[in-house]
């Protein structure tokens, strides 16, 4: 009996069992959001018996009767509230890094940028601190199978004071540890806050470097994104209202596409919050039919009950894509990371060698 091969590879449906073995990279994950049902659980049990009041169980209990439905942009902010709740020490945010590092090696993620807000509680835990208890679970990630990088989050609705707080956090947290902490992220609720007070934090983590990425075009905001593109970030999250059928133009569209600045795209996320349609309306397609630069992730796994596995079954079943359509996706995921030249050459090598095993299988 001959051994397969590639071709035949093709011609084979696309399974949650391929999707969930496929080595996989997740670049657009926000802690807070990521953490699982088991992981809210656990920490509001700590906060329990630290405390002796069982508010958060209360909390924790209706977020897990509502959890994976459909919501609200507005709603999934309310919702990473109650995370917060329970993230409010070094050691929650300790296992609150874990954890997710676990689960999505766990899901066949082999690279995993996590990106975090730091958050000081008065008398408990300063931003660096913070930081620090994630580049701990990251260092003592138990895990050999991923390699974790740590991106910093500025959240846009809470203004330049608390950003330059973060951003000399992270510059000072960079310098010790400039390998595994990669980059500065833009994100929050879209509706809130100005795009042009981050600029300057942006481009001086640039200046130290810093990778940047930036979350743009969540809702119809022309001259925003216009400037997010000026600005020329290293990836970009989501893109969703760029195009002209979703509340774009044809004009950015097309300086969208001469940036080639890859995307990170999250169906379920845009989906679930009503940002996209459908996953079949969803604008993957459009990037992904002219050879845009995309890479496929969760964002928040925990609030929208998904997995990057999940994403890769969804994206394909909406979109009619092969076997090898995924592998090439998931295979040049790699260039778009943060990490440095010689780690993607190891995960390419690596990915092309489970390739290979699993083609003569
Ligand atoms: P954290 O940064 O606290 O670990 O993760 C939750 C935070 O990430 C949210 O409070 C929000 O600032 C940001 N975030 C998570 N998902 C999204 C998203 O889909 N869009 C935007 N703009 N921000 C998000």
């Amino acid at each position: 009996m001959r051994a397969g091969t590639s071709d035949d590879n093709m011609m084979l449906q696309v399974s949650d069992v391929f999707c969930k073995r496929l080595p996989k990279v997740e670049l657009h994950a926000h802690l807070n959001g990521s953490l699982s049902t088991k992981t809210l659980r656990e920490l509001a049990n700590l906060q329990k018996s630290l405390s002796g009041s069982d508010d958060a169980v209360w909390n924790i209990q209706e977020a897990i009767i509502e959890h994976g439905q459909k919501r609200t942009l507005e709603e999934c902010f309310q919702l990473f509230g109650i995370a917060h709740s329970l993230t409010t020490t070094p050691a929650a945010v300790y296992k609150a890094t874990q954890d997710v590092i676990k689960e999505f090696a766990d899901d066949g993620v082999l690279y995993l940028e996590l990106r975090s807000t730091p958050r000081s509680v008065p008398g408990v835990m300063s931003k660096a601190q913070y930081i620090q208890a994630m580049v701990d679970a990251i260092q003592n990630s138990t895990d050999g199978q991923i390699l974790v990088k740590l991106m910093v989050s500025l959240d846009r609705q809470q203004g330049q004071e608390s950003a330059s707080e973060t951003l000399d956090a992270v510059l000072t947290a960079h310098s010790q540890n400039p390998k595994l902490i990669v980059g500065l992220d833009l994100s929050g609720d879209p509706m809130k806050g100005s795009l042009t007070d981050y600029l300057p934090s942006l481009a001086h983590a640039r200046n130290a470097g810093l990778k940047i990425s930036i979350h743009c075009a969540e809702i119809p905001n022309p001259d925003e994104v216009e400037k997010i593109l000026d600005f020329h970030p290293d990836r970009l999250g989501h893109c969703t209202c760029i195009h002209p059928l979703y509340g774009g133009s044809q004009e950015l569209w097309i300086k969208l596409l001469n940036s080639h600045i890859p995307v990170e795209l999250c169906l379920t996320s845009n989906v679930k919050c009503g940002t996209a349609e459908s996953y079949k309306k969803h604008h993957f397609i459009h990037l992904f039919s002219v050879k845009h630069p995309v890479v496929l992730a969760t964002d928040d796994k925990g609030v929208f009950s998904t997995s990057l596995s999940e994403e890769y079954m969804l994206t394909a079943d909406s979109h009619g894509l092969s076997r090898e359509q995924l592998w090439q996706m998931a295979l040049s995921s790699i260039d778009y990371t943060f990490a440095s030249e010689e780690e993607k050459n190891q995960l390419k090598d690596m990915f092309l060698q489970i390739k290979q095993l699993s083609d003569v299988q």
